[in-house]
């Protein structure tokens, strides 16, 4: 077996997601196969040395490398139209890693202040305790990103569209921003996935992901990854992950590779539904504000035209009567279940308030939209009419 996985780089999307990366080892297996192994034995101690120094393509350890883990990075590499990545054990490694590994001390960060919790997190807590600075802005104003460019700003950080209330942030401008003050521009595209949107063609420097979410699809196994440039992943990704070892398991890895066949298929058939799920609610008399990019009335609906292919799996309400009437919601919910996931082939419903930005002040929730009567809809892959009769008969209770 090579250490160079098969490229279809040449195809389209969708017969990448099923052939990039593909090793085949001496049984010509058909589907990709799992090595389950720590390490590698080698024929010589003149082949090891070689490996080693490396002159010999082959696989060394596990933290590091291995072949299903190839498989799926190249995979996404070619997906992505990357030049190279890393993947990481779950989203927030893949994240924490982009966006702490390439700074140090006296550094300056500035990242979109609608975060994923975690993400806030680390930017807002970790960072700083080790001396990075770092910079929260309406990611919706340019204004406010280009006020706070420094001479020490290193990264701009942002997810579009943004957890919960799916804004879509300006990538290409923000990226122009970022490079003319020499930082670069690091893209959460969990929400958009790899379907809707390409934010290294749209200018960005670095993507990462929560494979968690819909690469994997089905709510099995966690996982994450980097993508970038060549440069970017050997100077300051590649001996961090490998020396600190925040890495997937090869197992994972073959769930997440496996998740890939099917991504285009559900992604699509996911975000159909949830298009249809929106325009029912939109005129809702229970509801106060339907949120779907795709849809004309989205605040940034021109620019979801210019930077993504296709809406969203997501979508975002306010029901009228605050918390007490979301909760009779997702309590009288059947089919669509509550949890704090998303990108599932089953219906997830979250009130963020009380769950995934709880730890948030009221009054930063409120600046970003999340009120006490926010939903957020991640459509399955059930049929719509079942979905769209379930929220129907909930909000009767609202
Ligand atoms: C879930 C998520 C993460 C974190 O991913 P994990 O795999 O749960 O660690 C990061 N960013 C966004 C936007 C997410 O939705």
């Amino acid at each position: 077996m090579s250490k160079s996985p098969a490229s279809a780089a040449h195809y389209r999307p969708e017969t990448r997601l099923v052939h990039s990366g593909t090793l085949r080892s001496q049984y010509g297996e058909t589907s990709e196969a799992l090595f389950l192994t720590q390490g590698y034995v080698y024929n010589s101690a003149e082949e090891c040395e070689a490996r080693f120094k490396g002159e010999d393509p082959g696989f060394i350890y596990s933290r590091y490398s291995n072949p299903t883990i190839a498989m799926f990075e190249r995979r996404m590499i070619e997906l992505e139209g990357a030049e190279a990545a890393r993947s990481a054990a779950t989203g927030m490694a893949a994240v924490t890693t982009a966006i702490l590994a390439p700074l140090k001390a006296g550094d300056h960060l500035v990242a979109s202040r609608a975060l994923f919790g975690s993400c806030l997190y680390v930017v807002q807590d970790l960072l700083p305790r080790y001396g990075i600075e770092t910079t929260l802005v309406d990611g919706l104003d340019l204004d406010q990103w280009k006020r706070a460019l420094r001479p020490n700003t290193k990264t701009f950080f942002l997810e579009s569209p943004t957890n919960p209330t799916l804004d879509v942030l300006d990538i290409p401008a923000i990226a122009d921003i970022a490079h003319s003050g020499g930082a670069r521009l690091v893209v959460d595209n969990v929400f958009a996935t790899p379907i809707w949107q390409s934010p290294l063609a749209l200018g960005a420097d670095v993507v990462v992901y929560s494979a968690t979410k819909h690469i994997d699809g089905q709510g099995r196994c966690l996982g994450g990854i980097i993508l970038s440039s060549e440069a970017f992943i050997a100077e300051h990704v590649h001996n961090f992950m490998r020396q600190t070892g925040p890495s997937i398991s090869p197992f994972n890895a073959w769930v997440l590779l496996k998740g890939l066949e099917t991504l285009g298929v559900r992604v699509r058939a996911q975000t159909d539904t949830a298009g249809r799920v929106a325009e029912a609610l939109a005129s809702h008399p229970k509801i106060s504000r339907l949120i779907y990019p795709g849809r004309a009335d989205h605040p940034q609906a021109a620019l979801v035209k210019k930077q993504m292919r296709g809406g969203s799996t997501l979508v975002g309400f306010e029901v009228k009567g605050g918390k007490q009437a979301a909760f009779r919601v997702l309590n009288a919910l059947k089919l669509a279940r509550i949890s704090n996931n998303l990108g599932d082939a089953k219906s997830l419903v979250t009130h963020p308030a009380t769950t995934t930005h709880q730890r948030l002040k009221p009054e930063d929730r409120a600046a970003l939209g999340i009120s006490e009567g926010f939903i957020r809809f991640s459509t399955g892959l059930e049929h719509a009419d079942d979905l769209i009769e379930d929220l129907a008969a909930a909000l009767e209770k609202a």
